[in-house]
């Protein structure tokens, strides 16, 4: 079967949802574009970033911090550490959510970063074991989010720490026009999804992992009012000139992809998905560098070619702290695929309060891709 190609990106369909105008381009482009529009860099962008910092710095006048900001170690946040505090001059207090499979090389950057600009750090540890139980569940559903409790564990580490010290704005690391708008029903999150996976699954019980209950969510957004904002939407951000000033200043150390500081993400971003599920989301990042005239379409088609990175031994480690014989680990990487859809999730209820979310999008208290995701009938 020939691909579908779109003519300006390189997303093809076996993207989900996709679909192509007239002219071959893409709906992920018309996205790019109307996030373009909203979202401004240049002296546009700059005026309206400072007047969110001028806004934050207001908010923490009688607080010990301004924001909290999430960091992994990789280069978008730590980027963004760096501008927020030396540039704009913001308090800061970072957070981390350790699920204990972070490289030796995150964890150094965070700390070579964090140390020398003098920022503060909150992080929720969970149980090593424990997290391993959690993944072992994902494995045994059968499903493709294997990475939802990390995404969720930092969503809560975030609000927990937003709340311990009364701060009202959260800054997010992502920037679409260097990761791409990631395709509807690639992957899915929410806590429920999780206690449901992990009752059916689970074999330890569920003590120090911090779960995103709805109930909260609800409180952190409506009663403690915090804010998410995306300052890189703003910045005329060039990726490898923050490889080289994060070096240069901190010491910092590029571990080889988008995502790969993790040694489980790295495992699922060029193992699991492309193995079990023929997905590589590298495509979304060379997609967008091709939207955005920093790579051209051959180029990304001929990398998207190239095997994705993958460190020797990976899969074997993972394996073995998993505890999986080489016959256990072949049958999961081949049982039946499920869904989100096949488990106990928040996705129904979230649809319901459709309009309150897009109030809630309208207020800057969920980002608008939550919204336009979440939200969305299936
Ligand atoms: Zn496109």
């Amino acid at each position: 079967m020939i691909k579908n190609i779109c003519s300006r990106c390189i997303y093809d369909d076996t993207v989900p949802n996709i679909n192509f105008d007239d002219r071959g381009v893409c709906n992920y482009c018309m996205q790019n574009d109307s996030l373009e529009a909203e979202y401004p860099t240049g002296a546009e962008g700059a005026a309206r970033l400072q007047k969110m910092v001028d806004e934050m710095k207001a908010a923490g006048r009688a607080k010990k911090y301004d924001a909290v900001i999430g960091v992994s170690g990789g280069c978008d946040s730590s980027y963004l550490v760096h501008q927020m505090k030396e540039v704009y001059g913001l308090r800061l207090l970072a957070a981390h959510f350790d699920n204990t499979w972070n490289s030796t090389i995150a964890t150094e950057n965070i700390h070579n970063v964090l140390d020398k600009l003098g920022v503060d750090l909150f992080t929720i540890v969970v149980d090593n074991r424990e997290y391993d139980d959690l993944y072992r569940s994902f494995f045994k559903a059968g499903v493709k989010d294997l990475e939802t409790p990390t995404d969720i564990g930092l969503a809560t580490t975030l609000y927990r720490a937003a709340e311990k010290f009364g701060i009202k704005y959260m800054i997010e690391g992502h920037s679409f026009r260097t990761e791409g708008v990631a395709p509807l029903g690639w992957i899915y999150m929410d806590g429920k999804y999780i206690q449901s996976v992990h009752r059916q699954f689970g074999k330890l019980p569920m003590k120090t992992f911090p779960n995103l209950w709805f109930k909260d969510q609800l409180r952190w957004m409506l009663f403690g009012g915090i804010k998410k904002v995306r300052p890189l939407y703003y910045m005329d951000y060039d990726k490898e000139s923050a490889k080289k000033l994060l070096a240069e200043r901190y010491g910092w150390q590029w571990y080889g992809g988008h995502h790969l500081e993790n040694r489980f993400t790295a495992f699922y971003h060029s193992h699991y998905l492309p193995t079990r599920w023929n997905i590589d989301f590298r495509i979304a990042g060379y997609a967008a560098y091709c939207r955005n005239g920093w790579m051209t379409r051959e180029e990304g088609l001929r990398l998207m070619d190239e095997p994705p990175h993958i460190e020797v031994g990976l899969v074997d480690f993972v394996k073995k702290r998993l505890g999986f014989s080489e016959e256990e680990f072949e049958r999961l990487m081949t049982i039946p695929q499920k869904t989100y859809k096949d488990y106990v999730t928040y996705k129904k209820l979230f649809e319901r309060m459709r309009p309150f979310f897009w109030l809630m999008y309208k207020m800057d208290l969920i980002p608008k891709s939550f919204y336009m995701k979440y939200t969305v009938k299936s």
